[in-house]
């Protein structure tokens, strides 16, 4: 082999298509002629997964017995360790960027093209810009998006200590970057991480508003409920063998608004969404087939190395 091995793959970039923003879609009404409503479930860790603090901690610190002096420690809420909202929402918006004709968001590459793959803007004055479907869903600078990611407090399963390469941020390259599940970096395990170990069972919960069932049919793919279930990478080391989940027992909903009205507060607004209708219509914003392929395929929960 020559040169530094690489762990990422990439895709070729495509043009964002962006639309302007429809005010209805505006965060304080339901627009009837949309979908509202919440995703709900659990996800399970196929590999070890660390979310960090940053904070370096002694184990005894979070009950954990080992003779290493210091370990990154895992985001906790209440004593509980948790995936917070965002951790989740980054994966998913990333993978939806990367099936759709969307720009990249929250990159360093300053050579990208304004106009064709930088992140969209959006004026938050007016209320108005030219988005790209993710933006469209997940917000750009400004502007909230229509999807709401709460925090994931662990539900079953334990911690333990586990060890990673040095992690190094990738130079920038005229592509979308992403981790094939089967490309692993074994060398040098000097990082010590406070991970939840494969197996552990964490709960999710995203509420949604105004979407369309394309754009829900695109965030269902993320969510492994496509035709090649993906476990989606969260967290560190994602190119060291961390970070896969596999998400179960998901249930989808919509507010159904004539219910809602007839009888305020009832159980019965809240019916089962269309996932097949979603899924057949999200064909309508995904990008070339072959692209797609590429990457749901390298993303497959049955590519994952155990
Ligand atoms: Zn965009």
């Amino acid at each position: 082999m020559f040169g530094n091995p690489r762990f990422y793959d990439s895709l070729p970039l495509v043009d964002k298509q962006a639309t302007p923003l429809d005010r209805k879609r505006g965060h304080l009404h339901y627009d009837r002629r949309r979908l509202s409503g919440r995703i709900t479930g659990l996800f399970e860790a196929v590999q070890p997964l660390h979310v960090g603090t940053g904070l370096f901690v002694p184990p005894e610190a979070i009950g954990i017995e080992t003779d290493i002096p210091l370990v990154k420690s895992f985001y906790q809420v209440q004593g509980r360790l948790t995936i917070p909202g965002s951790s989740l929402k980054g994966p998913v918006r990333s993978l939806v960027e990367a099936i759709t004709y969307s720009c990249i968001s929250k990159t360093k590459n300053k050579k990208l093209d304004r106009r064709r793959h930088q992140e969209c803007q959006y004026q938050s004055k007016r209320h108005t810009g030219d988005l790209c479907p993710a933006c469209q869903i997940f917000g750009a600078m400004g502007y909230q998006g229509q999807v709401e990611f709460t925090d994931s407090p662990l539900i079953t399963g334990k911690s333990a200590i586990h060890q990673i390469p040095p992690q190094y941020q990738p130079k920038g390259d005229q592509a979308r970057r992403y981790y094939p599940h089967e490309l692993v970096d074994e060398r040098g395990r000097i990082w010590p991480l406070e991970i939840a170990m494969p197996g552990c069972r964490f709960g999710f919960s995203v509420q949604f508003k105004n979407l369309i069932p394309a754009e829900l049919g695109v965030i269902l793919i993320a969510f492994g409920q496509g035709s090649i279930p993906v476990c989606l990478k969260v967290g560190a080391g994602k190119s060291s063998g961390l970070g896969a989940i596999h998400f179960t027992e998901v249930r989808m909903e919509y507010l159904d608004f004539d219910q809602l009205y007839g009888e305020l507060a009832s159980e019965d607004a809240w019916q089962p969404l269309n996932v097949q209708e979603c899924l057949g219509q999200a064909r309508g914003l995904l990008r070339e087939e072959e692209a797609v392929q590429a990457i749901l395929t390298a993303l497959a929960c049955n590519q994952v190395v155990r």
